[in-house]
């Protein structure tokens, strides 16, 4: 059986990466789609575990071969999902993550329809994203202006997301996270085609956690 398409989107700063990182290390059989990305590393990140870091050309060659699921420029860079990463982990029968924005969030529910589901996180306060985007100290003070600033807009989708996770402490949204996957793995027409499943074949629902 082919796992789920989970995309996550938050307002930078608002704690994502981190809560994933920790769901990934307590729940099994979940992965994440490495993006490709123009935006240069940051101190820490790694090549082909973070993002694939691509220059301005190869993007657009990908973007021109249509390799990518998805693409949106973001804070003045551009970010893309490979169809080809995808597929090989749904196909393993992983859940797979795409921590995207939300305009690449519009693009793959349009392309997959009801075959995804969706999660919004917002932090508690602005005040609260804006002194973790200051303290994560990666970025230039007018790099956290111009997310603080594209934070209002993004919000305006949060109605379109199918769950709504608040990320007041890190344990409180990696529990939440948690309920949603094996809820979404637990659903009697989860199958692709939107048949019913058959229990048998999925009585491992709860087991895979
Ligand atoms: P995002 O991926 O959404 O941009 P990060 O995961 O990089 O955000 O988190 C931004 C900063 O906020 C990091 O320094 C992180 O340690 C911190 N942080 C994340 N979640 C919380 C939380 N619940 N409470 C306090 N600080 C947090
Ligand atoms: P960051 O530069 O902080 O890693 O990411 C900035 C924003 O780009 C985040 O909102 C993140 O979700 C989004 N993003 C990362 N990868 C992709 C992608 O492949 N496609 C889209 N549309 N957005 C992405």
């Amino acid at each position: 059986m082919k796992g789920n398409l989970i995309i996550i989107s938050a307002p930078s700063g608002t704690g994502k990466t981190t809560i994933l990182k920790k769901l990934f290390a307590e729940v099994k059989g979940v992965t994440f789609s490495v993006s490709h990305t123009t935006r240069a590393p940051r101190a820490g990140e790694q090549d082909g575990v973070d993002y694939y870091f691509v220059d301005q050309q190869t993007f657009r060659r990908m973007r021109a071969e249509n390799a990518f699921l998805e693409w949106a420029e973001v804070h003045g860079n551009y970010y893309g999902t490979s169809k080809k990463e995808v597929d090989r982990h749904l196909r393993q029968g992983l859940d797979v993550f795409l921590d995207i924005d939300v305009q690449g969030a519009r693009q793959v529910r349009e392309a997959a329809g009801r075959e995804c589901f969706s999660i919004f996180i917002v932090p508690p306060s602005w005040e609260e994203q804006e002194s973790r985007l200051t303290g994560r100290g990666t970025d230039s003070a007018a790099t956290i202006r111009l997310r603080l600033q594209n934070a209002r807009t993004e919000m305006q989708d949060a109605d379109r997301y199918d769950y709504l996770i608040v990320n007041d402490t890190v344990e409180k949204a990696v529990d939440a996270l948690r309920a949603i996957i094996i809820a979404e793995r637990c659903r009697t027409r989860r199958d692709r085609d939107g048949r019913p499943i058959d229990i048998l074949r999925n009585s491992d629902c709860g087991l895979r956690i």
